[in-house]
């Protein structure tokens, strides 16, 4: 039986990763020190007899006993509002934590994956972006932390193949939703869900002429499970290709949920990139991988989940 180590398992991605691995028979064991994450995402898996969980932070040394087939490094806040709140934490984990488990590959010889992000291509003068686009991030701007910590994640770890002969795999992963996103978290699906369900205005951030393209979780999944499996040592983008502006997504949730709210416009935040689109022909090429699940379904799916939440965690503000 393979044994695979999933950081950042109590997060959305992670929690899912391990659903996954541990429904192809993998062993898995997942690790977390919950910044950002939630226990309630592996609640179900606690007493499965191939899950161990570990709770860590990754910045510090790392200790895993026996073999390791594979690592998959998820461990990292995600969302705009989480990484302006832990700034440090975010520049730490993309760093410290990503040597770390190198590290750990290397002495376990195991393969592993790093779940980098399409914001290394920061406010993108490429569109749709492809894998051999250099990017436009303002280092010192406020979402810097993050996007640089992820660049630096892609630069050790094509290190640590070329100087060790690491077996390493790099996703890019374009934004991606689905049940277990925090409530909270200030990503704009959650965002316009919570308000549309507890009945204030949804916020557009600047006229929402920005665009973004979201990828179902069970898609993303699937794109990972494949590009792991996969002999490709360079980045992927995993997303889905439908793009959308904010205004006409706000439109497209009024219309989901029902709510008679109206849209409000708040300021854009600093460097909020203003397109994205995965170009995935690499990703089709590679691993005969598409997104299978459209917006319409998927955004249902997620809604049902969000309509499933306690009232007091519908009115939780802080995480
Ligand atoms: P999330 O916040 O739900 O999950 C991240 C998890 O990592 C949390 O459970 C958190 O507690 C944990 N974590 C953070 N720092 C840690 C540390 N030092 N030690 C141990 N655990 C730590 O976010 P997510 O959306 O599931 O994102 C997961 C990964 O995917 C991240 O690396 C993120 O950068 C990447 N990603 C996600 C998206 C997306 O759309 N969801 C897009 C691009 C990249
Ligand atoms: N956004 C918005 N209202 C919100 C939250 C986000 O208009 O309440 C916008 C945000 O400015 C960005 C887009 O939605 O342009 C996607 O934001 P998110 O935080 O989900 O992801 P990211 O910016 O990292 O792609």
């Amino acid at each position: 039986m393979k044994k695979t180590l999933i950081t950042g398992a109590a997060g959305f991605l992670g929690s899912h990763l391990c659903d996954r691995f541990i429904r192809e028979g993998y062993k898995v064991i997942g690790m977390d020190n919950f910044i950002t994450g939630d226990k309630r995402n592996i609640q179900h898996l606690i007493n499965h007899p191939n899950f161990e969980f570990i709770e860590h932070d990754v910045t510090e040394h790392i200790i895993v006993e026996g073999p390791l087939d594979y690592i998959l490094h998820f461990a990292s806040p995600a969302s705009p509002i989480d990484y302006l709140k832990i700034p440090i934490q975010t520049l730490k984990v993309g760093s410290l934590g990503t040597h770390n488990l190198l590290g750990l590959a290397k002495a376990k010889k195991a393969r592993i994956l790093i779940a980098s992000t399409s914001e290394i291509y920061g406010d993108p003068l490429v569109h749709p972006q492809t894998e051999d686009y250099y990017g436009n991030v303002n280092t010192i701007g406020p979402r810097g932390v993050y996007d640089e910590a992820k660049r630096f994640q892609e630069s050790i770890t094509m290190a640590y193949h070329r100087f060790h002969g690491l077996e390493t795999r790099i996703v890019r992963i374009f934004n991606t939703y689905g049940p277990r996103m925090r409530l909270n978290d200030g990503r704009v699906i959650p965002a316009f869900m919570g308000q549309a369900l507890r009945g204030e205005d949804l916020t557009i951030f600047g006229d929402g002429s920005q665009t973004r393209s979201f990828c179902y979780v069970d898609d993303q999944v699937e794109g990972i499970y494949r590009l792991l499996l996969s002999d490709y040592v360079y980045p992927v983008n995993i997303g889905n290709p439908h793009e959308i502006s904010i205004k006409d997504f706000a439109e497209e949730i009024i219309k989901l949920t029902g709510t008679t709210q109206k849209v409000i416009y708040k300021e854009l935040p600093v460097n909020d990139p203003m397109q994205r689109q995965p170009d995935i022909t690499l990703a089709r090429k590679l691993l005969g991988w598409e997104p299978k699940v459209d917006r319409a379904e998927g955004m249902k799916i997620t809604f049902d989940y969000f309509k499933s939440l306690t009232e007091e965690e519908l009115y939780k503000s802080e995480h």
